[in-house]
């Protein structure tokens, strides 16, 4: 963004680029000279260090400045070698390929070798090394030297020279969207001295200072167009609910709210409560109890005469949450219907009529309740449920059914705290941290298929006991060769089924019809299927307390976080459960990856330390190279510094300081991005 727009000057203005190059570029994603100036390094090699001879270390690079001190011999297959020293050593230079050079070097001569040192049979070499003259040095050698990603018909120097011209070319003047006293304030530098040397560093340092400023321009721009978003947001009218007094709803529970479920539920009553339209996240941990919030809040919804809609990713969840919620909302009179893609014409007609008259107080279903068919007498609150299965596109189409409604929207995806207060920088954020009392620890084991004649005694005992078992296996998509060592739902289902006599089993995977795989979840639900084996349809909300072990295949496939999402299926009643993690290859890394589960129950910790496994390149998708968000992780900034950001950027917003659409533009796109994660 800060270098200008995407519509920009076009690149065949620049020395060196006809069609073919500029198509290269194109590839690459680079189409003007704003975007070629945005094209960011992969890799730096830092060609500075010069070394003497006597110091250098076998395999690594470096320079030396060398005089040549023998003729060039010509080997076998036109290799050429010399010797080359300068005061404290000797050293063999040699050229595989390339017979030619032989006429090129004398005795005599001095030059800058970069290359990487071998320590061989007859001492110190380099082979194929960069080379220039002495004199001449700081072109080739002598500096540090951008690494860019290429594709076909652009190689490094080509990149290069395109890119020193874009930047000769940034006008006078030229500054970011970063107000002068934010920059003054984090000490970064100018933002020309920031494109100069994320291209072409004077040295590390300065390296470090361009990326810092770049960092934060980017984040500075996110964060000022979710200050938009949510400005647009906060200005919007709500409807107007009395204040709350959740005691009636809490009096009908089987079980007393947690404090962390209490705060949430109050939180968002303030928002509902203040005229205004509430926009808030409730995240918390698998487990917590998200649903009895969501709840409450909808049977608030209704003593102040409004509908509510739950909108949830799958049919499986929907029909679950169907079942959850109006067994809250039944002790009140209040009537739930369902909406699904895969109901019948009759009973799609009597749910609509029953939205329609207001006779429903709420609609449970998939996205099916966006469709244009949908309408409410009154609808006042909208909750989606793992909201990264839903855009915001979604999300507002839904809200739109009614006038001045609420949004919750529901995760437990376990994001890093720094990482959640960006991604869902246009929410207001309730945090349940709190599990509710008496859930013992799920006690959680990596174990090889050696184990599984044990673990197979161990599951015939507790479904003796009347518990019941989720197997786990990774899916293979249509097409997909099953790795080695891969077992199917289906081949696994029928395993078992043959191996545990009188044991009921089941098995639901995503090429199922929806309608027969709700028919065995309903079964397992019911108790009437004893083990459930599937692919990883079960991931998120699905409530069965009575289920208390949870064996996990080929557990190494898996990230650590959709691991604690699949564990966070047990241990939802009171009864000791567990969880296997069954490793199909037993690696180091394997037993390291899995021990992280082993030894953490709290889902930020594994996300964080999932984080650090994978690297944050991972995590943040890179697949632009251009982003240097994604050394998000390596943030030096405190949060405060982005608090701070977004309170100056809500202040900037107010007074049109600076041309917000661009701004909106790029940090819109950013955010998209990152909500994919
Ligand atoms: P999640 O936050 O993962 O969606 P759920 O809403 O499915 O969690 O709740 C998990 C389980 O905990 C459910 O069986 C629910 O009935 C139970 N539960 C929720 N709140 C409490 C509470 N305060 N005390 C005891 N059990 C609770
Ligand atoms: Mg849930």
């Amino acid at each position: 963004m800060a270098a200008g727009g995407a519509q920009g000057a076009q690149l065949q203005y620049l020395k060196g680029i006809g069609e073919a190059r500029a198509r290269a570029f194109a590839r690459l994603g680079v189409r003007s000279i704003p975007e070629l100036v945005n094209f960011f390094p992969r890799a730096y090699e830092d060609r500075t260090a010069c070394r003497s001879v006597s110091r250098l270390v076998d395999g690594e690079t470096a320079c030396v400045r060398c005089t040549v001190t023998s003729e060039c011999v010509l080997m076998a297959h036109g290799a050429v070698r010399f010797t080359a020293a300068d005061a404290t050593g000797r050293m063999s230079i040699i050229f595989f390929n390339q017979s030619w050079l032989a006429r090129k070097f004398r005795r005599g001569d001095e030059y800058v070798f970069y290359g990487k040192a071998h320590l061989g049979k007859y001492g110190m070499s380099f082979a194929n090394p960069l080379f220039e003259p002495a004199g001449e040095a700081g072109r080739v050698t002598g500096r540090i030297v951008p690494v860019y990603r290429l594709t076909a018909g652009l190689k490094q120097s080509d990149v290069e020279r395109a890119v020193r011209q874009a930047l000769d070319r940034l006008p006078v003047g030229f500054e970011d969207a970063i107000p002068a006293r934010v920059a003054e304030e984090y000490s970064l530098c100018s933002a020309r001295y920031a494109y100069e040397n994320i291209h072409f560093p004077e040295d590390m340092r300065a390296l470090a200072l361009a990326r810092r400023r770049l960092v934060f321009s980017e984040l500075f721009a996110l964060v000022c167009a979710l200050a938009l978003v949510r400005g647009e947001d906060a200005g919007k009218p709500g409807a107007r609910f009395a204040p709350a007094d959740f005691s009636a709803f809490t009096a009908s529970l089987p079980f007393k709210p947690t404090r962390a479920q209490l705060r949430a539920m109050g939180e968002c009553a303030g928002d509902m409560s203040s005229g205004r339209a509430m926009n808030r996240l409730v995240q918390g941990d698998v487990g917590c109890g998200k649903t009895l919030v969501a709840a409450a809040l909808i049977w608030y919804a209704a003593q102040n005469g409004c509908q509510s809609a739950f909108m949830a990713p799958t049919e499986l969840l929907a029909e679950q949450h169907y079942a959850t919620l109006s067994g809250f909302l039944a002790p009140f009179g209040l009537k739930a219907v369902k909406l699904t893609g895969s109901m019948g014409a009759r009973a799609k007609r009597e749910a609509l009529d029953a939205l329609a008259s207001g006779e429903a107080a709420l609609a449970v279903g998939t996205h099916a309740l966006i469709s244009g068919g949908v309408s409410f007498r009154r609808l006042g609150l909208v909750v989606t449920d793992e909201q990264h299965r839903f855009g915001v596109a979604q999300r507002s189409a839904l809200a739109e059914k009614g006038e001045s409604v609420h949004v919750l929207v529901m995760s437990a995806t376990p994001i890093p705290r720094t990482l959640a207060l960006i991604i869902y920088g246009d929410l207001d954020v309730s945090i349940i941290d709190e599990l509710p009392p008496g859930r013992e620890r799920v006690d959680t084991f990596a174990v090889t298929s050696a184990y599984h004649e044990r673990l197979n005694n161990f599951i015939l005992r507790l479904v003796g006991e009347g518990r019941q078992v989720f197997v786990v296996c990774p899916a293979i998509e249509p097409g997909e060769e099953a790795p080695p060592k891969t077992v199917t739902a289906g081949e696994y289902a029928a395993r078992l089924g043959r191996e545990l006599k009188g044991v009921r089993v089941g098995c639901v995977h995503g090429r199922m019809k929806a309608r027969e795989r709700d028919a065995i979840m309903s079964a397992f639900t019911a108790g009437d299927i004893d083990v459930l084996v599937s692919t990883t349809v079960i991931e998120v909300g699905v409530d069965v307390p009575n289920a208390t072990i949870m064996v996990i295949y080929n557990a190494e496939r898996f990230g650590l976080s959709q691991l604690h999402q699949l564990r966070g299926r047990v241990g939802r009643g009171d009864k000791q459960s567990y969880c296997f993690l069954l490793m199909g290859s037993d690696t180091e890394v394997a037993r390291a990856r899995l021990s992280v589960l082993k030894n953490n129950s709290d889902g930020f910790a594994i996300a964080e330390s999932d984080l650090k496994m994978r690297g944050g390149g991972d995590f943040m998708g890179t697949r632009q190279s251009g982003h240097v968000i994604g050394d998000l992780k390596n943030l030096r900034f405190p949060v405060s510094a982005i608090f701070t950001a977004k309170a100056i950027s809500d202040d900037a917003f107010s007074s049109a300081a600076f041309d917000t659409s661009e701004l909106r533009r790029a940090a819109m796109q950013k955010y998209n991005e990152l909500k994919d994660v």
